[in-house]
């Protein structure tokens, strides 16, 4: 079955006369368990719940592994972290990945005597630093900057030095780029972004190739207690079977967007996977089905930038990214990233792709004036 079918279906359950085709949320702290607590399959909240089973169904089916779902991206990252080193273990991560996780690493894991080599993505850089690694993360494309690197090169090198795998696909999401068919051990994402895509909830999720580690990254959630809302969960469910339509249609809008953008005379530095002329076109071209949602540019300066944002009417002013509403930020205003003052992260979303050129070309104009 195709891709534009397989989101729709994954994770239903058989017609059943009278039934809807997407069952209701359960709500539960306890479940009725009399007895013998094997006899029951759900007995308390924290360990398990209807509503993630068929959630995580349909993620295991898309991401051909077992998947499991976490209350944020940021809980899956920590997941994959903390059942698989320890101290004395090293991690090779991207100098460039999300800012948060980078945190999260530095804060915890190698105050906890974790080694932590950093490198860029883009040429590959971590190939560099696997000898003697427990963990090589990637991120790719990386978020901001969109740099890409060859996963199934580096699987291949870390294979042969025993090193586990992650990748962070968050910015692609599962049907724009498959880790684990390209041999990745931990496919984790942050499902706050496109593949829910409706700018109303927080989730994240980790998929395996190997069961036992499914084992240990759900007993990792729930002795942890990282565990999702049933209610965001059930709406991820809803929000996932149109993810190939507002991918499609994201990405459509993208590639003109970034068109329009490197015809603009104040833009420097674009960003975007699926533009030919993108130093990064050739291996994203290999490795993904659907180039994402994200582009990023540098304006001249931060009032530049500030002034742009200012004078959209159409694009929201927002962090994150993936929705089917536009938005954009002017990154540097956070740190944490090493991006220039004017640098915009752009998520484009559903809207018509003229009435968001025509809003982009009218703010462009209108800050290039009062320049
Ligand atoms: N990974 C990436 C690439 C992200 O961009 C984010 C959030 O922006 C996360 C992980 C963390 O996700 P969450 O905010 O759902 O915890």
């Amino acid at each position: 079955m195709k891709i534009g079918t397989r989101v729709i279906r994954a994770g239903l359950s058989p017609t059943t006369q009278g039934e809807p085709f997407h069952t209701g949320v359960t709500f539960a702290g306890p479940y009725h368990t009399a007895g013998d607590p094997a006899s029951s399959p759900y007995t308390y909240g924290r360990y398990h719940n209807p509503t993630w089973t068929k959630f995580e169904q349909a993620l295991s089916e898309l991401e051909g592994g077992t998947a499991v779902s976490f209350a944020s991206g940021m809980a899956a990252v920590a997941a994959v972290l903390g059942t698989t080193l320890q101290a004395g273990d090293v991690i090779v991560m991207p100098s460039d990945s999300y800012f948060a996780a980078r945190l999260m690493v530095e804060d915890f894991f190698a105050k906890m005597g974790v080694e932590v080599r950093k490198a860029a993505t883009a040429g590959n850089k971590q190939l560099q630093h696997l000898d003697g690694a427990k963990l090589l993360w990637l991120e790719t494309p990386s978020n901001p900057g969109l740099e890409v690197c060859d996963i199934a090169t580096l699987v291949k090198a870390a294979k042969e030095k025993g090193v586990l795998v992650a990748v962070d696909n968050t910015t692609p999401t599962v049907i724009g780029q498959n880790p684990l068919a390209l041999g990745v051990d931990f496919s984790v994402a942050s499902d706050t972004k496109a593949l829910t895509g409706h700018s109303d909830l927080i989730l994240g999720h980790v998929a395996v190739r190997d069961p036992a580690w499914g084992e240990q990254i759900r007993s990792w959630r729930t002795q942890m207690g990282a565990i999702p809302g049933p209610m965001e969960v059930w709406l991820a469910h809803r929000s996932l079977s149109t993810l190939e339509m507002r991918l499609e249609r994201q990405c459509r809008n993208a590639l003109i967007i970034a068109e329009y953008l490197a015809s603009c005379p104040d833009v420097t530095s674009l960003r975007y996977p699926g533009l030919v002329s993108d130093p990064a076109h050739e291996i994203a071209a290999r490795q993904m089905q659907f180039y994402g949602p994200v582009i990023s540019f540098v304006l001249p300066s931060r009032e530049h930038a500030e002034g742009f944002l200012q004078a959209c009417n159409l694009v929201i002013e927002a962090t994150s990214f993936g929705s089917i509403h536009t938005t954009a930020e002017r990154r540097a205003r956070w740190g944490g990233d090493l991006v220039p003052e004017g640098f915009i992260r752009f998520s484009v979303g559903c809207e018509d792709s003229d009435d968001l050129v025509a809003d982009i070309q009218q703010a462009m104009d209108k800050v290039r004036q009062s320049a």
